[in-house]
């Protein structure tokens, strides 16, 4: 069995560890004093929200507890030695940088903080490797609203692309707006060669997935709603562009694994990775997942494959690239 590990889809707020959380959010008056650790993890694994919108609540409380440098750093720090320990060789840690501004710092600084937290787990626990991905945000009912907040993440990562920085993502409520209304965004992004990967087909329509393509995404998140046209999944299948799968993330809390496309995916011959998605909110790792996929019926060398897939879609150098792949043959 390869147990050589790669995560492209992870998001830093929905990662965190708990118990530092509950303490940063009790330091930095986030949540009354009177709130117990109990009450706190409740919060976050609420499982009847009257809607998805309200779900998000949950990504607004931890997103308030990394506003300042110091913060971030930390969160991020955790995660990579995390990630390392439980045998990841590379992982691409998302965030949205807009949305970390509310203490004072611009969305570089935010950036710059992550990235920071990243490097020095990398030099503290040797054998990982990493990318630190900014998400555009759809917030609004309109794309404009907060054009130049993403414009502004645009930049960051154009300042910091290879130097911790990986790439950029479209993550926020799927259905807010028409998917295109972001394309003189992601046009920006190709001027700058920055890669880019989309939140596309998970919650919303199977449509949104053309969009991306059309958009020139070099991944798409999730996409699973590929499967709800033939026309969505030939252009999937065609174009081998490579799907972020997020098992547990997708099924929630009904566990019901076999329900998920994944294994249909595979066997059209999709060019699929596996990743966690939000480690606390979907309550999985890497390991995990693959332990769930066995479960189902994937085999080893179908993982191995997805792995393989995932070292070849990272947005990596060509060095780690070849490094990555060396440990996974
Ligand atoms: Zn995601």
């Amino acid at each position: 069995m390869n147990t050589a590990r790669i995560d492209l889809h992870l998001h830093l707020d929905g990662s965190l560890n708990i118990r530092w959380a509950y303490e940063a959010a009790l330091r930095q008056g986030v949540i009354e004093p009177a709130c117990t650790f109990e009450d706190f993890y409740h919060i976050l694994f609420e499982k009847n929200f009257a809607s998805r919108k309200e779900s998000f609540r949950k990504f607004e409380l931890v997103c308030d507890i990394l506003q300042h440098r110091e913060d971030l750093y930390e969160a991020t720090y955790n995660l990579v030695r995390t990630l390392r320990e439980r045998g990841l060789i590379y992982a691409e840690i998302r965030f949205a940088s807009q949305q970390h501004t509310k203490g004072g710092l611009t969305q570089k600084e935010a950036l710059k903080a992550v990235i920071d937290g990243a490097e020095q787990a990398k030099r503290d626990y040797p054998g990982i490797e990493t990318g630190i991905i900014d998400c555009l945000m759809h917030k609004g009912e309109d794309a404009l609203c907060n054009y130049e907040q993403n414009l502004e993440s645009i930049y960051a990562v154009k300042e910091y692309l290879g130097r911790g920085a990986a790439g950029l993502d479209l993550a926020g409520f799927e259905n807010n707006c028409p998917f295109r209304d972001y394309a003189p965004l992601f046009q920006k992004a190709r001027e700058f060669n920055i890669p880019y990967t989309m939140h596309a087909g998970e919650m919303g329509i199977g449509e949104h997935v053309l969009d991306a393509l059309e958009m020139g995404a070099n991944r798409i998140g999730h996409g699973i709603n590929c499967i709800q046209k033939p026309e969505y999944l030939k252009a999937v299948l065609d174009s081998q562009i490579p799907l972020e799968i997020c098992v547990s993330s997708n099924i929630k809390t009904t566990l019901d694994y076999a329900s998920h496309p994944v294994r249909f995916l595979l066997e059209q011959g999709a060019n699929i990775t596996i990743n966690s998605d939000n480690m606390i909110f979907a309550k999985t790792d890497l390991a995990n997942e693959h332990s769930q996929l066995r479960m189902i019926g994937v085999s080893e060398e179908q993982l191995r494959q997805c792995t393989m897939n995932a070292a070849r879609a990272a947005f990596c150098s060509e060095e780690i690239r070849e490094k990555l792949i060396r440990q996974i043959i």
